[in-house]
């Protein structure tokens, strides 16, 4: 449980900007106020960035990098100081847990997960940074090459409201375990943990100016910061046409971008599964973080000869979820993020069913008691659909997933393979070789094997086609956060005078 004492001496009623290492307002004073979309009700004010401010966090960004410390740092002594963000983290557990729910309506069972995997991911860069180098490369007589990895300086980071902190982690972690500056941009409506997350980054030793949070509007100031010149990277975590529309200015002036973006992520089941672990698997799979994740598993498909042993096991379970009060460890399902990801998720909802498809759980909002004011919808499941429909095609972000039979494996491949998305797969079977071959042929960054669990800090995470690309979570992501150097050395002792003058 929560130990409201310990929380209530860091709780803020109004949240200002993180930047060189202090508490700032915006330039023009403008604040906004962040609601708990589980009951509606005002959270806090926050400090709303305009270009001014962006400005203002990339110059201390800019002078940390060109004239700080920190880029100079010994791995080792960073890595320090990344164990210490995670260890005041711990200290600041119930805080931050606390915040997540209240600023996004997810459930404890989830802010409880999702923070630990937060601290982790700082754990986890500490210690790969220190193994992260170059190499020594064969080269004629006399020549020596060797390789450096150098930080890539400025990073524009913009998270989304799904995962406030995790995101926020899983970016400055990498980022400044190799050195770089960073600008985290929050989504507007979740701004508050990373927030939080800054200040505990300077309180335990990252130097002013390396990590600053700017909440901003995506609309207002997304396309200023990311054609910044002060901006050498972005990372970007969100929708795919946002995605689309960074990628496209960030080309103009080369930038390196990191982009993972929406999914739309299959499961096959087959008949040789354990149908109890599978079912359990699939619920978790859609339904935690109320369906609002990018690698939700949200089209389900299952092999005719057990379909209806899956379906019937399938639905039971889901009807078990409970939605309520986000604070009860008892409670499954939380709020929706707003009411527009309602309407959102409900128009997904009204088209499959006006094409033909079925409901046989959910099909719409739902009333929470004690939760009037706030933003619920049923968990969903759809049959009956055909694979051109919206539902079965696009992201939807909710808790509402598509169940479809297959007959072969071939069929199964070409079902996952068919949208435009690739972001992951799920495969159950108890049949090791058919494990291997679907996840040769699927086109997805990631495939789960008899597991409901899709990220853990080393597990290189992100997307193909138009999911996106680069790794995040992984050893990968610090191959991203830094260029290569390259240096030859001549060490012969007669000189080299290749036009023989
Ligand atoms: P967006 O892609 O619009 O937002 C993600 C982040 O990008 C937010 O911080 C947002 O800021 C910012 N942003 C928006 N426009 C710009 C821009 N022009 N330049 C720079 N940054 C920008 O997602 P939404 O929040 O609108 O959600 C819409 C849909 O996107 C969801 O229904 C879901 O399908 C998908 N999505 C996927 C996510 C994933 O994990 N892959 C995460 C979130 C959403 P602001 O909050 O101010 O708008």
């Amino acid at each position: 449980m929560i130990d409201s004492e310990k929380v209530n001496r860091y709780r803020r009623s109004y949240y200002p900007m993180f930047i060189d290492g202090e508490w700032v307002d915006a330039a023009d004073g403008n604040r906004y106020t962040v609601y708990n979309p589980a009951t509606g009700e005002p959270l806090a004010e926050v400090a709303r960035a305009g270009r001014a401010d962006i400005d203002r966090a990339l110059q201390a960004a800019r002078l940390a990098f060109e004239h700080g410390k920190w880029r100079h740092f010994s791995v080792l002594r960073r890595a320090r100081v990344l164990n210490r963000i995670a260890e005041i983290m711990r200290e600041r557990f119930d805080e931050l847990v606390e915040l997540e729910i209240l600023n996004t309506g997810k459930t404890l069972f989830a802010a409880q997960g999702q923070i630990m995997q937060a601290i982790e991911d700082f754990e986890f860069y500490a210690g790969a940074i220190v193994g992260h180098r170059g190499h020594v490369n064969n080269m004629p007589s006399g020549f020596f090459n060797y390789t450096q990895r150098e930080p890539v300086g400025v990073c524009a980071q913009i998270v989304p409201w799904n995962y406030p902190l995790m995101m926020a982690a899983w970016k400055i972690a990498p980022a400044i375990a190799a050195g770089c500056s960073v600008v985290v941009k929050p989504a507007t409506l979740t701004p508050v943990t990373a927030l939080v997350l800054a200040e505990i980054a300077t309180e335990a030793g990252v130097p002013k100016g390396v990590v600053n949070v700017v909440p901003g509007s995506g609309r207002d100031v997304g396309d200023y910061l990311v054609t910044h010149p002060e901006v050498d990277k972005i990372a970007f975590t969100g929708s795919t046409p946002v995605g689309r529309h960074i990628m496209e200015l960030a080309s103009r002036s080369l930038k390196k971008v990191t982009l993972e973006l929406g999914g739309k992520s299959p499961s096959l089941i087959f008949d040789d599964a354990d149908l109890d672990a599978a079912v359990d698997g699939s619920v978790f799979g859609i339904f935690y973080n109320t369906g609002q994740s990018c690698e939700a598993r949200s089209r389900i498909y299952v092999q005719r000869s057990v379909y209806d042993a899956f379906m019937a096991r399938f639905v039971e379970k889901a009807k078990k979820l409970k939605l309520g009060n986000p604070f009860d460890p008892e409670t499954h399902v939380g709020a929706v993020i707003s009411r527009e990801q309602v309407d959102v998720i409900d128009g997904y909802v009204r088209s499959a069913l006006e094409d033909g498809a079925q409901a046989v759980l959910g099909g719409g909002e739902v009333r929470v008691p004690g939760f009037e004011g706030g933003y619920w919808y049923a968990p969903t499941i759809l049959v009956d659909v055909h694979h051109g429909m919206k539902a079965v095609q696009e992201e939807i972000f909710g808790p509402v997933v598509t169940v479809m039979p297959f007959d072969t494996e071939d069929e199964a491949v070409a079902l996952a393979n068919d949208t435009m998305y690739g972001l992951a797969a799920a495969v159950w079977t108890k049949d090791g070789a058919r494990a291997k071959r679907m996840a040769d042929r699927i086109r997805a960054g990631i495939v789960l094997v008899n597991t409901p669990f899709s990220a853990f800090p080393g597990m290189p995470f992100g997307g193909t086609k138009q999911s996106g690309f680069g790794r995040e979570l992984g050893i990968e992501a610090l191959d991203l956060y830094t260029e290569v150097k390259s240096v030859l050395m001549y060490y012969g002792t007669k000189p080299l005078n290749p036009f023989k003058l």
